[in-house]
This record gives structure tokens, sequence and C-alpha cells, in this order.
């Protein structure tokens, strides 16, 4: 079964590295400068386990609960696999002590207040020894303007970045987005990389622009991805049930 399962990921895996790949080329870009993240929710810990294995270590999750769980499992599996998992999903303050215990990366920030809760958890896992790092952050942003859908407003973005670089204890790495549903990807990957050069033009260490999933990757590649964050096209449908 597990070997089974190893040569369908192994197969999914090469064919997302070769569209990876050929988007680099189609935009005179290098192939090292693009980072896959397996989205991994839904599926069981053996799955991030195969994946590993088979060297995809930037794996992630995008509801603590389900993550702590599933990380801890991965972590018995495969001891010392020097994965990095990241959250991608929104996230609640009350859950910021939670997420600090399993992720290097929180993609999803969108709030102030959020920012506040995960650099004070971060400290404090920093100071019990939880951590030997602090924990890196992308800004989520909203290309949509639609507060519903979770996002930082791109005319709020700098006031944001400026709480993080001066809260202390979590790192600014860059941006991430969604493309908004029913409208052309390029467009809100356009508008996310005006976003990322104007952020950088004040902190020039944010160079991170995570976007591009299964379906719009190439898109987002041709507009200065740095982390595309697969999921279907590796591990396959979700179903209804899951988002
Ligand atoms: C689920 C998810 C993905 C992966 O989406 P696929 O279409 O399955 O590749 C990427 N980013 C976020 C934030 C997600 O929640």
């Amino acid at each position: 079964m597990t070997e089974v399962r190893k040569a369908e990921l192994a197969a999914s895996l090469a064919e997302v590295e070769e569209r990876i790949a050929r988007a680099c080329k189609a935009a005179g870009r290098e192939r090292d400068e693009v980072r896959l993240l397996a989205v991994t929710k839904t599926f069981p810990a053996l799955d991030a386990a195969l994946l590993a294995d088979l060297g995809t270590l930037d794996l992630a999750e995008n509801r603590d609960q389900e993550a702590g769980a599933k990380t801890d499992e991965v972590a018995e599996l495969r001891p010392g696999n020097g994965i990095r998992w990241h959250m991608v999903g929104s996230l609640q303050r009350n859950k910021a002590r939670s997420v600090v215990r399993w992720a290097a990366e929180v993609q999803s920030v969108d709030s102030e207040r959020l920012a506040d809760a995960l650099a004070k958890a971060s400290r404090s896992a920093l100071e019990s020894g939880q951590r030997d790092q602090p924990l890196d952050v992308l800004i989520q942003v909203s290309l949509d303007d639609d507060p519903k859908r979770g996002g930082c407003r791109v005319n709020e973005l700098s006031q944001l970045a400026e709480r993080i670089a001066h809260v202390g204890d979590i790192r600014l790495r860059g941006l991430m987005a969604v493309a908004p549903l029913g409208t052309e990807p390029a467009e809100a990957f356009e508008r996310l990389a005006r976003a990322s050069e104007r952020l950088r033009e004040d902190h020039p260490n944010a160079r991170e622009v995570s976007a591009g999933m299964s379906n719009d990757l190439e898109q987002a590649i041709a507009y200065g991805s740095t982390c595309v964050r697969v999921g279907t096209a590796l591990l396959g449908g979700r179903g209804l049930a899951s988002p």
C-alpha cells in the first residue's frame, strides 16, 4: 500500500516539478527562485512523510488543530526529518501559542492584533526552548478587498509591515495571496507583484511572494512568485467537505 502511494506521489511530484521548471523557463527565471510548498491538509501524516522521503521538505497546513496532531505524527514516523511546516490558513489569535509549536512560518498574517499575538507566542517559545528560531511570517494580502476572504488590504499593508518589523520575535519575510475566484489570476498576481515591490522599498528582506496553487502556478511564476502552494495536483482531490 505504502509503496503504491509513494509511486503515485512520485509521479505527481514529477509532473508538478515539470510544470514549475517550464514556467520558470518561460519567465526567464531560475528554477531555484521558486520553492514548492506541498499543502497536505486533509491528507494523512503518512503522505507528508512520503513527500519528505521524496525530498519535498516544505509542507503546509491550513488548520491549527489538524496540523498540531499531524506534525507530531510525522515527527514520530520520521524523526529528525528536516521538514519545515508552514501555516497557510486563516488563524485566530487564540491559536498563536499552539501554532508556534509546530510552524516555522505563518503565511496568513492579516492584522496587527494577530501579529502581536504571534510575536508574544514566539517570544515565550524561544524563552522556554520550544523554538530555536523566531517565527517567520508573511502578510496575507487581499487582492479583491473582500474582507470575508481574509487578508490585509493593499492600502493597509505598509502599516501592518511596520508593526511586524517593530514588534520583535517574528521576522517579516514577504507577502502571500490567493487569487480571487472568478477573475483572471494574472491580474491579481500583477497587483501582488507591485505590492511586493513597494514593500521591499522599506523592508528589503521581505522578498518572499507566495502565490500560485494547483490551477494557476504558471501565471504566478510569470509574475514573480517565489513560493507555489500545491495541494490537489500533488496529493489528489480533497472532496466536497474540505475547502
Ligand atoms: C488548500 C490551499 C492551497 C492548495 O490548493 P490546491 O488548489 O489544492 O493546490 C494553497 N493555498 C492555500 C492558502 C490553501 O488553503
